[in-house]
């Protein structure tokens, strides 16, 4: 009972609580995923913005390592020496990871002369040569710029204020401005007059340097893709750097055939190469491009400010501005696509793994959790059932013995005195041990039929006559019941494929079934037919009919399982072990058979045994051998002929 109470609180109590439980785990984990994929996403993102920034900082500090050395070339009045320019290109040279990076350096003195000056460092000295032709737009802005050299502008104010304070010039204040079309970079030095004397017209130095295209995108381009956007298997971003936004749309380089051609594709991330990285103002004005004194050496500056100090570290970074011609002027921007198609591809198929990891693992527990109750629910209904069933064998067991003791009692006593009480006791005893004989030799033979271990021989056998041995073998008890049978065989009914002892005893089972639960009504019918086809009968019946008290639409799911035995019944003290149907249906199956229920409540049960015909059995075996003898017929013609 309180095993009982027991199992019902792990039913009611303890699986719908486990069952909660998952839910909700299954649900913190959607959620938690969700937060986890949104958190890499971002951290995805910005070390994706990083690596572009760190492009971006590597191509500034590789033109602007030559602009340094350049510009340190010219001295304090704002005049570039051509013997030092000289000097330290070759010093670039030396230490430069591209040193074909540069196609030319130029530099125009004095603005108010057109002469163009070009470096030769090869020999040493400077040439004069004429503008070339795609310097045109950039030599009309140098010249617009230089005529406006003389009002100051906010930075020229600013470097002003700072002068007056003491302060060393700020050291981005002028960009080098940037003509990507060519592309070449320009600087503006203006002669220093002294401070405060920005009024006065000035005559600027321009430094002018052409890069050679083919080394930008052949060599540094790639060199800073592998450097950025490299992973475990080869590169994790699909790269490349265009010239866009313009009416010009350039491809310049391309880490993957293709990429980068259909400029609408979406992409991770982009950022211009010069200008602002992330904003651009077509049409703008353009670099701030005042003119400022050349930067006094180190040695001979003045005490500088603390953000001065800070400012050193930047010392070494050119800041680019392009030019801003007009608005329909494309910038150089580097655009990242991830491998796997974007960031958030990416994002999501990480969280579909995941989620499909501990979904299934959840599912796992569920499953594990949901066989755990069915075994624990079968394993309690087993042994409840092997109660019932000691009980019940008990039982049975129990009235026989009563009876043969009381009888060999009474004789043993003297209490039966003629021959003719004495044959009477003797009938009694010898019915009763043959009843304890059969109930043992089920269980046995139930017990023989769960191990596999007999075997049946199957061979064709008369229906009739197992149905007659088994009429007669149980008329003892159909008659004392009071039954009458309904014996019902059709004429010419084939041979049935069985083992005869095994058939009897299913036959015997249903018919003590029959009688056992068969009711007021004292009746029941033993009926054999044949299904045919084609002349030939495949299938024989046989039935077991009563119109007794039935089975319920419950139990009837159940009266196969060993043990099982209807509440109804167990509470109607109709004596049994729960064995005789299994048994029946193990033996049945044995011999290739099928055993089939049907029962109405209150009405009355039929069971049906399904056997093949021996017929059919032979028919079956005699076209199994002409496919035999087809199919070796058909490998013998198809067989090479060596016999001559
Ligand atoms: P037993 O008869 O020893 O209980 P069985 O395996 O033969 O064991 O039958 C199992 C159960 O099936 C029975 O306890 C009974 O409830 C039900 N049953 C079997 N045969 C019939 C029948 N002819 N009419 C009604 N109920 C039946």
């Amino acid at each position: 009972m309180k095993s009982a109470m027991k199992e019902r609180l792990l039913m009611w109590v303890a699986v719908p609580a486990l069952a909660a439980v998952l839910v909700v785990l299954a649900v913190m984990q959607y959620k938690w995923s969700g937060q986890v994929s949104a958190a890499t996403k971002a951290q995805m993102e910005s070390s994706l913005q990083m690596s572009l920034l760190g492009f971006r900082l590597d191509f500034t500090r590789e033109l602007g390592a030559v602009c340094l050395e350049v510009k340190s070339a010219a001295d304090e009045s704002g005049a570039v020496n051509p013997a030092k320019m000289v000097q330290q290109f070759r010093h670039w040279e030396q230490t430069a990871a591209h040193p074909g990076l540069v196609a030319h350096v130029y530099f125009q003195q004095n603005s108010r002369h057109k002469e163009l000056l070009r470096l030769d460092p090869g020999r040493d000295q400077v040439e004069t040569v004429p503008w070339p032709s795609e310097f045109e737009q950039m030599r009309q802005r140098l010249e617009e710029i230089s005529a406006l050299s003389n009002q100051p502008s906010a930075i020229a104010l600013r470097e002003r204020r700072r002068r007056a304070a003491g302060r060393a010039p700020f050291p981005d204040a002028i960009p080098w401005a940037v003509d990507q079309s060519i592309p070449a970079v320009a600087y503006p030095l203006r002669q220093h007059h002294g401070p405060g004397d920005e009024t006065q017209p000035t005559a600027i130095t321009w430094i002018i340097i052409q890069f050679n295209t083919s080394v930008i995108e052949k060599e540094i381009f790639p060199d800073l893709a592998q450097k950025y956007f490299n992973g475990r298997a080869g590169l994790d971003y699909h790269v490349a750097v265009l010239e866009r936004g313009g009416v010009r749309q350039r491809l310049m380089y391309s880490s993957s055939a293709g990429f980068g051609e259909n400029n609408d594709l979406p992409v991770d991330a982009s950022m211009s190469l010069f200008g602002p990285p992330f904003r651009r103002t077509p049409g703008g004005p353009g670099p701030e491009m005042v003119v400022t004194t050349v930067r006094p050496p180190p040695n001979e500056r003045p005490a500088q400010a603390s953000d001065d100090k800070r400012n050193a570290s930047f010392d070494r970074l050119v800041r680019f501005e392009p030019f801003r011609y007009s608005s329909d002027q494309g910038v150089w921007d580097v655009v990242v696509k991830n491998q796997k198609g974007s960031v958030q591809a990416v994002v999501s198929s990480l969280r579909r793994r995941n989620l499909m990891v501990s979904f299934g693992v959840l599912v796992l527990l569920a499953v594990t959790m949901a066989l755990i109750v069915i075994g624990a629910q079968r394993a309690s209904r087993l042994a409840r059932m092997q109660l019932d069933f000691v009980a019940g064998v008990s039982h049975e067991v129990r009235t026989p013995l009563a009876a043969i003791s009381s009888a060999a009692e009474n004789i043993a006593h003297g209490v039966v005195k003629d021959q003719q009480q004495l044959v009477r006791y003797g009938n009694s005893i010898l019915k009763q041990s043959r009843q304890l004989t059969h109930l043992v030799e089920q269980v046995l033979l139930f017990a023989a039929t769960q191990q596999s271990t007999r075997r049946y021989e199957v061979r064709p056998v008369d229906l009739g006559e197992v149905i007659d041995a088994v009429l007669e073998s149980t008329s003892g008890i159909v008659s004392a019941a009071g039954f009458s049978v309904e014996r019902q065989i059709e004429p010419g009914l084939p041979p049935v494929s069985a083992d005869f002892g095994a058939l009897a005893q299913c036959l015997q089972n249903l018919i003590t079934n029959a009688v056992k639960y068969g009711g007021s009504n004292r009746w029941m019918r033993v009926q054999a037919s044949a299904r045919k086809e084609k002349g030939i009968a495949r299938e024989i019946t046989v039935t077991v009919e009563d119109r007794g008290i039935g089975i319920s639409k419950k139990d009837i799911k159940h009266i196969f399982e060993p043990f099982y035995r209807s509440p109804a019944v167990t509470e109607s003290q109709i004596h049994g072990t729960g064995l005789g149907l299994p048994l029946t249906r193990t033996l049945v199956e044995a011999m290739g058979g099928q055993l089939s229920a049907e029962s109405e409540l209150g009405k009355g049960s039929s069971f049906t045994i399904h056997l093949s015909s021996a017929e059919a059995l032979v028919e079956e075996l005699r076209v199994r051998a002409e496919d035999r003898a087809a199919a070796a017929d058909k490998a013998s013609s198809a067989a090479p002929d060596y016999s001559s």
